[in-house]
């Protein structure tokens, strides 16, 4: 029988053989990539032969909902995700003066999805424009809630504005052109350290070797700065048995995990350079942002990148497509349904349904090697054979 996802007391998952889950279809591809999708997800789950299956519910957002509701993003879709914690999303469409800057970062804001979510690694057979994409194996923990995406900003020459730069000016004796728009950064301990403690117990439970915070300390000393500074907090504080810091050790973990910091410029350097430095990444917003997609494009780009916004201790959780709705191709059946299938992985794994992840990948990974592959593969891969959308989804079920 369909029922819901909860929390334990011990701050588990419970996830019953039939979890009901909300999906948002997205707008654009998202008519095109989510049923696909879904299709392989059901097919894997089945496979298993356990007696699972999920039980999808369809939830509204974006243009879909604005056109049968009149809202881009209704109560009754925030109120099932609070309701059964875990959802998964196809992309939607930033509305233009709709009231939210971003409907992604409304969700996030709304259920203090505070970790962003993005493992990258490379599957063999996915054209790369790096020597050695299989070096390429990094988990990023983005913080999801502060740092400029707070939307803290005021427009220059207006009022607010001009009171802004007065007051720095008399209280702190701070001098700011007086044409200048402002923007206010802030990142707090609570965030950061939730942050660094997310990042720190997933490298415990799934045994990854180190924890690097990437930061802008250099220069930004009490913010970025403060963010290196609670990480290695956490790790001394409630990691000691585990995890050992770079200072403490030299660079010699042994069998524990190795927390080490980066700046930021430094960092979009190394990922190229050698990746193999890189394990679990835990860092601010805004280096959050652009790491994520620049690390992508070694290992095949947005249209395989998957991703999540989760709240650990809340157990909620919003699986979902990190590319854009990409209009130009709605309805054509021909983008890569990847991202948000590997997104659907991603919720599996976080389910406990790991063979079933597992095998997705697998077949995911045959298709890509017989080089069977979608119009984005297609124009990079030698005698690659392009197939729709959907006969994407056929070949991935057909190898399970
Ligand atoms: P986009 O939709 O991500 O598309 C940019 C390009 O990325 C496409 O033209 C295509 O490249 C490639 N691409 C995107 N999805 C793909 C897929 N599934 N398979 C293969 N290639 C794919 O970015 P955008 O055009 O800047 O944004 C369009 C809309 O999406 C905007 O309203 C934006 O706000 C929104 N958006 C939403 C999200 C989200 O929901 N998470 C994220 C980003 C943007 P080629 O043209 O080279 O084939």
């Amino acid at each position: 029988m369909a029922d819901k996802i909860t929390m334990g007391p011990d701050g588990d998952l419970r996830v019953p053989d039939e979890p009901i889950i909300p999906f948002i279809e997205g707008d654009g591809t998202g008519v095109d990539i989510w049923p696909a999708a879904r299709r392989v997800i059901d097919a894997a789950v089945a496979k298993q032969g356990q007696g699972r299956s999920i039980a999808w519910t369809e939830v509204l957002a974006g243009e879909k909902a604005f056109r049968e509701t009149g809202n881009w993003l209704p109560e009754e879709t925030l109120g099932a995700f609070r309701q059964y914690l875990i959802g998964i999303k196809g992309p939607l469409t930033t509305p233009v003066g709709g009231g939210f800057r971003s409907l992604n970062v409304a969700l996030r804001q709304l259920l203090d999805l505070y970790v962003c979510l993005r493992p990258v690694r490379w599957y063999e057979g996915v054209p790369s424009p790096v020597k050695h994409p299989e070096l390429v194996d990094m988990v990023i923990f983005r913080e999801n809630t502060e740092d400029i995406y707070a939307g803290l900003e005021v427009e220059e020459g207006t009022a607010e504005a001009k009171r802004l730069i007065e007051f720095l000016h008399e209280e702190l004796g701070w001098h700011v052109r007086p044409d200048s728009g402002i923007g206010i950064k802030p990142i707090s301990v609570t965030a950061s350290k939730r942050l660094a403690r997310a990042a720190l117990q997933y490298a415990v439970d799934h045994s990854r070797k180190s924890v690097t915070l990437v930061h802008k300390g250099n220069i930004q000393k009490y913010t970025e700065g403060a963010f290196r500074k609670w990480g290695y907090e956490v790790a001394r504080d409630e990691f000691a048995e585990v995890a050992v810091s770079w200072e403490e050790c030299g660079g010699r973990p042994g069998d524990k995990i190795l927390v080490k910091d980066n700046i930021a410029d430094i960092t979009l350097q190394q990922v190229l350079t050698r990746p193999e430095d890189f394990d679990v990444i835990a860092t601010t917003n805004l280096n959050g942002d652009y790491l994520s997609d620049a690390i992508a494009a070694q290992v095949g780009g947005i249209g395989i990148a998957p991703g999540a916004n989760i709240n650990y201790e809340t157990g909620h959780g919003i699986f979902e497509a990190t590319h854009g709705t990409a209009p130009k191709y709605a309805g054509q059946d021909k983008v890569n349904p990847g991202s948000v299938l590997l997104s659907g992985v991603l919720m599996l794994e976080h389910l406990g349904w790991q063979a079933a992840a597992d095998d997705i990948v697998r077949a995911l990974q045959q298709t890509i090697a017989d080089r069977v592959v979608t119009y984005d593969f297609a124009r990079q891969m030698e005698g690659a054979k392009e197939v729709k959308t959907s006969e994407f989804a056929d070949a991935i079920i057909e190898r399970l």
